[in-house]
């Protein structure tokens, strides 16, 4: 059916390529493109003898020309990029100069302002509109399959929706004492951000994980939940119309935070470029060097993670409360596809959405969130593709 160009080779890229070649009819092609070639062909390696035909390619991402050149020779029918968050405009460039879909899994963020905000990648929807090409924002768990979620409780059960919970819970065991579970250097500057929540058409502000509860969640049980601000609170806001309340949580053990706040106190978590011995260093970024990396997690990582949406709202005039969550195995993603669970949460949906975009079902001009396209195919490719969901119209709430 089509050709898919998809950049970088980490977690997230790994679990993509390894759902693509299971549904070869889809992707009949990839050309696996990242900053480290030896990634991509020890991926490619993994993957010999699936139906798909893979390539790899050596590629700058933050070098638009280089990305045309090799969208150019590759003719793809859809760029994903699976890189880091700092390339999606250089790779929307591209895409829009060689009139190629373009999807990802995270909204830009500038290198030095640790601010993820939609608004850059939104100033492209006219310019992907007149070019005919579709822009998929975040298509990989939250964001992502939150969104999706939030489009099926509407669209289904709801006649408004006020108040949606995004609970992100990972009760996965790696045996370290300290390690991140996606890329240390996004993972950390999400956390030591301020918490923001989308309430009565306003947004508010909290200090970095000062709001704690409680949480029981099924299959892992209790667990201390923290607000924190999220990408698809800001999209969310906007596209589930008449929505009041909005906020995002995720869990996190004691260990992990204490380490975080040592790691913060000694000025660790920085990105503010400091002299090490004549050299310009970012702490974060040393740091990063130093922790284990995300993709080697994968054999120790033990348990479950869930994540889910929470919503409150009315149909034909009576209260309603919904409950969506998908429940995740480390072992069994490990099993499957060799990775942990965070990044199959993420590199699955990824999967998908380039799926249903290059079968045509999610193909409008413009740059759209995923909760602006029908949720039923998405959701119905969860099931089938490794993220089966399960629902509950009696859930506990949160407040
Ligand atoms: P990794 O750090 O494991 O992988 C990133 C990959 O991108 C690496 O292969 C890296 O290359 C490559 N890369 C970085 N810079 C460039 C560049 N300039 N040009 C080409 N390639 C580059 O990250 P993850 O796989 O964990 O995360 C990937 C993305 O997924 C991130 O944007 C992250 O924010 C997002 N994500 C989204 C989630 C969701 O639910 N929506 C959840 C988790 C992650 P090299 O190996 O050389 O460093």
């Amino acid at each position: 059916m089509g050709k898919a160009l998809i950049i970088g080779a980490g977690g997230v890229a790994s679990v993509a390529i390894h759902k693509c070649c299971q549904n070869p009819d889809v992707f009949e092609e990839i050309c696996i493109a990242s900053r480290t070639l030896e990634k991509c062909d020890a991926i490619k390696n993994k993957l010999a003898g699936s139906r798909t035909k893979i390539q790899t390619a050596q590629l700058d991402a933050d070098n638009t020309d280089m990305v045309i050149e090799l969208i150019k020779s590759f003719k793809p029918d859809i760029v994903m990029n699976l890189a880091l968050p700092y390339q999606d405009l250089t790779i929307m460039d591209a895409c829009l100069a060689t009139g190629v879909d373009y999807l990802d899994t995270a909204n830009y963020e500038p290198p030095d302002v640790p601010k993820f905000e939609y608004k850059w990648q939104w100033a492209y929807r006219e310019r992907f509109a007149q070019a005919g090409i579709t822009a998929l924002l975040g298509s990989g768990f939250d964001p992502g399959v939150t969104g999706i979620f939030c489009a099926y409780a509407q669209k289904h059960y709801f006649d408004e929706i006020h108040t949606i919970d995004i609970v992100d819970a990972n009760a996965g065991d790696h045996g370290y004492p300290f390690a991140t579970n996606f890329n240390p250097e996004i993972n950390i500057r999400e956390i030591t951000a301020n918490g923001r929540y989308f309430e009565n058409g306003a947004w508010v502000e909290t200090p970095p994980l000062s709001m704690k509860k409680e949480y029981d969640l099924p299959e892992i049980g209790p667990k201390n939940i923290y607000l924190m601000y999220h990408e698809e609170l800001e999209s969310l806001a906007i596209n589930i119309k008449g929505v009041e309340k909005i906020r995002f949580w995720m869990t996190f053990s004691d260990n992990y935070l204490n380490h975080l706040r040592v790691l913060e106190n000694v000025g660790m978590t920085s990105i503010e470029p400091i002299n090490f011995e004549g050299q310009q260093i970012i702490p974060l970024q040393f740091l990063k060097a130093v922790l284990p990396d995300p993709a080697s997690l994968g054999p120790r990582t033990k348990g479950k993670t869930n994540i889910g949406c929470i919503i409150q709202g009315t149909k034909d005039g009576k209260p309603r409360t919904y409950y969506v969550y998908n429940v995740c195995d480390h072992q069994e993603c490990y099993a499957e596809v060799g990775s942990q669970a965070i990044s199959y949460t993420t590199g699955v949906p990824a999967m998908i959405g380039a799926m249903l975009m290059l079968k045509g079902l999610w193909k409008k001009p413009g740059v759209y969130n995923v909760e602006e396209f029908d949720p039923d195919p998405f959701m119905d490719a969860l099931n089938k593709c490794g993220l089966p969901w399960q629902e509950s119209f009696s859930p506990t709430l949160l407040d």
